[in-house]
């Protein structure tokens, strides 16, 4: 039994040097680092000591040979990892830009992450978990959405919880059958993350920021709403009340992961059966600490970590 279960793509990701540096000329590239919003959001959990598994699909090259052995390190179950005997690992080139925004460069589709299947016997083992995360970034392809289909379905038979971080692109959410996938889990997790902009796709026209909260959690199941707030926090929802728990002030060098790691600790501590404050303060700690680090995945931590920077923002928990 495992306490976290998740899904999707792993990709090598490459960071240009240089701010606003350009993809149609030669530059430098920092990498390859691991990278995927889901195997941010595993390792994140998995740091914080509970038991987490994972399914995706590597190449049979150095890169998956990065990426298998961090999720390893990390502690994560990486049997349903699968070797793509022919087709390479994906990759993303990301570059960041003068005003905070991200140029990328996916290799996903024709890469293993793209070919990525779930077999019957991985699907019963995966399925025995108590949370299930889904990353709105992971509905890219009809394939893709099917696995995650499937894994839920199973999950929710098996009466584990789902979260549901949508996590919404604007480029991916015009292909076919994504919005739809995202609008299902909206309305069937458990447990939601948005951030602002994700909650802004999903509010109707002239509709506030709490009329949308109070909205989805009339119309759908999930108990629990969690509102990302970059570096103001996080707002919690649950049960008609709401939950403010400012963000932690620090110097902010790679927004890249900080959406990831709230999520994976906030599922994290939930699971270890923290409170609902107690796991929103853990929460902030991660997002705030990710940004402070480079690189997708780098900014991951662990419990001691996140009470030390709690420690240092004078939270008394
Ligand atoms: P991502 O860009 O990874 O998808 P997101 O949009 O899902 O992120 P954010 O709200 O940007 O989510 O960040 C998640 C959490 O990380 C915030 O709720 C907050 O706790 C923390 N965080 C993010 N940026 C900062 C910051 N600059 N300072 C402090 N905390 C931050
Ligand atoms: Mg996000």
């Amino acid at each position: 039994m495992f306490d976290i279960t998740t899904s999707g793509e792993l990709l090598a990701e490459f960071m240009a040097e240089a701010r606003d540096q350009r993809f149609d000329a030669a530059g430098r590239f920092h990498g390859p680092f691991p990278s995927g919003a889901p195997a941010i959001f595993a390792s994140q959990a998995a740091r914080m000591g509970v038991r987490v598994a994972y399914a995706g699909r590597v190449g049979d090259d150095g890169f998956g040979d990065l990426i298998v052995a961090r999720l390893r390190d990390d502690g994560i179950d990486v049997g349903a990892v699968q070797r793509d005997p022919e087709r390479p690992t994906g990759t993303a080139f990301v570059s960041y830009q003068a005003d905070g925004s991200r140029r990328f460069i996916f290799n996903l589709a024709h890469s293993a992450a793209g070919q990525q299947t779930l077999d019957d016997t991985q699907l019963a083992r995966l399925a025995a978990c108590r949370y299930c995360h889904v990353m709105g970034s992971s509905l890219s392809s009809p394939a893709a959405i099917a696995i995650v289909r499937r894994l839920v379905a199973r999950v929710r038979e098996n009466g584990g919880q789902i979260s549901f971080d949508p996590n919404v692109r604007p480029e991916l959410v015009e292909r076919p059958g994504v919005r739809e996938a995202l609008l299902a889990l909206v309305a069937g997790c458990d447990i939601f993350l948005p951030s602002d902009a994700d909650l802004e796709w999903l509010a109707a026209p002239g509709e506030g920021m709490d009329a949308s909260v109070a909205r989805l959690m009339a119309e759908h199941r999930m108990s629990l709403l969690v509102l990302k707030r970059a570096a103001a926090g996080c707002v919690a929802y649950r049960d008609g009340e709401r939950l403010e728990v400012p963000g932690l002030h620090v110097e902010e060098v790679d927004p890249t992961g900080a959406g990831d790691c709230f999520g994976g600790a906030l599922i994290a501590a939930l699971a270890a059966g923290r409170d609902l404050r107690q796991a929103l303060r853990l929460a902030n700690a991660a997002g705030a600490h990710a940004v402070t680090v480079l690189g997708p995945m780098e900014g991951c931590s662990d419990l001691a970590t996140l009470k030390r920077r709690l420690d240092a923002a004078g939270d008394d928990q």
